[in-house]
């Protein structure tokens, strides 16, 4: 007999009844099974954690190094400004090349940046600074803890710098004695060895725009002149070697000399900062009442170079990739990036990166690749 829609309706409560029925009995049962998980979690926290830290250290490569192809590798060890950046800090970039390792400026949090990256401080030969604004050199000290402990070294590594050199590293050496005692009294001296404490400062005064500053094992290294006043001296450097080579601006305006020394190199890193987006903070600190914020922010756009204007500097030289680097402002989130290049693509057409801190560029000796690998925390 078919039902009347009278009947129909009768069902309809019953229906719905059991299906919220249903649905109580499964939020019920998935609420009870994540309390287990949770309080499986609490309870078991220490022992899991043992076990995440037993398998981050099986994680950890001792002997990245080795594994390098010949070549030059660069280790992007501080790709910010001065402004705080949570991916970049104070400059700093590790060059090995071939046998040798080298460090251009001493920005702070470089030091452990290079330790993550697994930076092979026992080759390190020199360390080259382009000039003595603070975030440049306030991760000095650190360095040349790191190099002597980590290194094993038995006499101080070099600081290399134009003149200036010595005032900055014999502070930080004053700064550092007491600690040096301290090392020296509490491990064995085969482990710290007395001797290989701290730097000397190698001074190098340029007559010309150019000179070559380090010759050795087959690695050429020429300082040049930038113009970053009312900073003088500053000082950007090229690294050679086999056909290879890097060119690394320092701090500077736009400058035609880098323009040659940067000729048909494989890498040039470039600082640059974004006018636009300076400006834009600049103008926030004068709403804000911040004037001298809003002062310092203005006085930064006549002494760097924009990312557009280092995009030209790359395509004249006829560099084959550029790495922009000390990057203003920050760029804590990848989703700032296209504005921070707008324009860029119009001027060069090879690869453009923004560095990030951990970022390792190979080019091997023996091809003319290069590559990219992220190497940070
Ligand atoms: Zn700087
Ligand atoms: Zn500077």
């Amino acid at each position: 007999m078919a039902l009347r829609t009278s009947d129909h309706n009768n069902y309809l409560p019953i229906i719905k009844y059991r299906i919220l029925k249903r649905a109580w009995k499964l939020t019920l049962g998935s609420a009870l099974v994540l309390a287990l998980i949770i309080t499986g979690f609490w309870a078991f926290r220490v022992e899991i954690a043992k076990v995440t830290y037993q398998f981050a250290l099986s994680q950890i490569d001792t002997n990245l190094t080795e594994k390098l192809a010949d070549g030059i590798h660069v280790y992007v060890c501080g790709a910010g400004s001065p402004l705080p950046d949570p991916k970049r800090g104070g400059s700093c970039l590790g060059i090995l090349a071939g046998a040798d390792a080298f460090i251009f400026d001493a920005g702070s949090g470089g030091s452990r940046t290079l330790t993550t990256m697994g930076f092979p401080f026992d080759k390190l030969r020199r360390i080259f600074i382009t000039h003595y604004h603070s975030d440049h050199i306030d991760g000095l000290g650190e360095l040349l803890m790191q190099a002597w402990i980590s290194g094993h070294r038995t006499k101080p590594i070099t600081v290399v710098g134009p003149v200036g050199v010595e005032t900055v590293l014999n502070g930080f050496l004053q700064a550092y004695s007491l600690d040096r005692d301290y090392r020296i009294k509490h491990h064995k001296s085969e482990i710290v060895n007395e001797g290989g404490f701290g730097g000397v400062a190698s001074t190098f005064d340029l007559t010309d725009d150019y000179d070559r500053v380090y010759e050795v094992n087959g690695v050429l290294i020429t300082a040049f002149r930038v113009d970053h006043r009312p900073v003088i001296p500053a000082v950007g450097y090229r690294v050679d070697y086999g056909s290879r080579s890097v060119v690394i601006s320092g701090d500077t305006a736009y400058d035609e000399r880098v323009i040659t020394v940067a000729r048909e190199t494989d890498l040039l890193i470039h600082e640059a900062l974004n006018r636009d987006m300076v400006k834009q903070l600049e103008e926030l600190f004068i709403d804000r009442g911040l004037a001298n914020n809003a002062a310092l922010m203005h006085d930064t756009l006549d002494y760097h170079t924009s990312p557009t204007e280092a995009a030209q500097i790359a395509a004249r030289a006829d560099a084959r990739e550029l790495l922009l680097y000390h990057i203003a402002p920050p760029l804590p989130i990848n989703l700032l990036n296209p504005m921070f290049l707008d324009g860029v693509d119009e001027y060069f057409d090879g690869k453009v990166t923004i560095a990030e801190d951990g970022i390792l560029i190979s080019m091997p000796s023996s091809s003319k690749a290069i590559n990219h690998t992220y190497l940070g925390p």
